[in-house]
């Protein structure tokens, strides 16, 4: 068993994180229950922050709020000396409650509406990361009417493959997102940046996947976005102020994920650049990174509470818990791997192997397929590790089953920051539909 951040198996045989015994939270909070371990989110926040600082380069570590996004974290990446990536009116929207200073958050995203763009604007954020031609007339036209400026980085694919999941990569030519370097969209768009009053083209930004747990991929993207430099500074005289080079660093789910050190990234990285810099006589220019798993990850446990089984002989045991693809749809969206352990009797020999399975009516609804357990019996608590990424933030209502709570733990101490969702919010939005024809109720 592997352990993460301040994890622990206490003398009761029960795990333990933050200080905090998970029975404590489960009897004071209920199951199933989203646990972050503060220690191991400062921890990371400071290594990447050494990374940049001790290879003396000006950088900003964006965190990607789409992997959790709330008001406590909003305040908590603020403390960190976080700036923010979000990519919605509603993550937006959720920074400005919190407090986090403009100047720090970053807009991204493949379809920006004009709505959100307002809004950003309107807020005077810190940087746009233009996406598209749609996108970049909408702005220009909003900054122009309203007299004001914005930064902006323009969204580049530097054709860069990273060793990850399809739907996780994003930097190959063919995607969604960003502007292709080939066929000269991005030429086009420095030149429409460039020659107007209201923009500012502060730098590039390339985001390569996620889950990358090889430093090359972030090596040959700077290498690749470099060979562009050299074009834009012929024909354009652009040579970028910022160079973001996304996010997508690897972390550990399940056994055989081997994640690097931070600083080896942000190390091989900052050497690219600089090797490409001198050659072409330039300053480096200022770093920023974007982790959204990275920071956050594995600081998350889910904890639930074991139910029903099913035992089929030869075949399989399947194991049910009071959660599912409800808080966390990443292994029925991308085969997504993880590893637990029953949190209430962590002392434990693994006895059986089972399948643990959610309670949503979908056959895909499984959280871990094969899981080695002390025999497994009702009302037991299992621990699911690394959910703090994309598992709340893409929490839902299928089946209408509630979200779960969220807790902050730190030096033994726990504090809720999103209460557990009641059945009353589920109809709170709804009404009657009144204009229904009286043969409607007609027999
Ligand atoms: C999703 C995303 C990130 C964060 O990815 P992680 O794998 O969580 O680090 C960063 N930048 C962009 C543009 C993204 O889309």
């Amino acid at each position: 068993m592997h352990l993460h951040g301040t994890q622990k198996i206490n003398e009761h045989g029960r795990l333990e994180i933050g200080g905090v015994d998970t029975n404590v939270l489960t009897e004071a909070y209920g199951t199933p229950l989203f646990v972050y371990d503060l220690a191991d989110i400062r921890s990371r926040a400071e290594q990447f922050h050494e990374a940049f600082q001790s290879n003396h380069v000006t950088y900003q570590i964006a965190y990607a709020s789409k992997a959790f996004s709330c008001i406590a974290m909003m305040e908590l990446a603020d403390r960190l000396g976080l700036s923010l990536d979000v990519c919605s009116d509603g993550e937006l929207f959720t920074a400005m409650q919190a407090g986090f200073p403009v100047e720090r958050i970053h807009f991204h995203g493949n379809n920006k509406t004009p709505a959100e763009l307002e809004m950003a604007v309107d807020a005077g954020i810190g940087c746009i990361v233009v996406d598209n031609f749609t996108e970049l007339s909408w702005l220009m036209a909003m900054t122009e009417a309203n007299a004001k400026p914005m930064e902006v980085l323009i969204r580049i694919t530097p054709g860069v493959e990273a060793h990850t999941h399809e739907y996780i990569s994003t930097g190959q030519e063919d995607s969604k997102f960003g502007f292709d370097l080939n066929s000269g969209q991005a030429g086009r768009a420095i030149e429409m940046i460039q020659a107007h009053e209201y923009l500012h083209l502060l730098g590039v930004h390339s985001h390569i996947g996620s889950q990358i747990f090889r430093a090359e991929g972030f090596e040959e993207a700077v290498k690749e976005i470099y060979q562009s430099i050299r074009v834009w500074i012929d024909r354009y005289d652009f040579y970028p102020e910022v160079l973001n080079v996304g996010g997508g660093f690897g972390i550990r789910y399940a056994e055989g994920d081997k994640p690097l050190p931070l600083h080896v990234y942000i190390d091989r990285m900052v050497e690219a650049a600089k090797k490409e810099a001198a050659l072409l006589d330039r300053p480096v220019p200022e770093f920023w990174i974007e982790p959204g798993r990275a920071l956050v990850g594995e600081a998350g446990t889910t904890l639930y509470t074991t139910g029903s089984r099913k035992d089929i002989p030869n075949v399989r045991s399947y194991v049910s818990v009071d959660g599912g693809m409800t808080d966390n749809i990443r292994p029925a969206l991308y085969q997504a791997e993880y590893a637990a352990v029953l949190a209430n009797r962590a002392g434990e020999r693994a006895e059986e192997l089972v399948s643990v399975a959610g309670k949503c009516c979908e056959s895909g609804d499984m959280l871990i397929w094969d899981l080695e357990l002390p025999a497994v019996e009702k009302g037991d608590t299992l621990a699911v590790f690394s959910t703090g990424a994309y598992g709340y933030s893409m929490a839902n209502n299928y089946n209408r089953i509630l979200r779960p709570a969220v807790v902050f733990v730190e030096d033994g101490l726990h504090e809720c920051v999103i209460e557990r969702e009641q059945l009353a919010d589920l109809t709170r939005r709804e009404r009657s539909y009144t204009a229904a024809k009286a043969v409607d109720t007609a027999k």
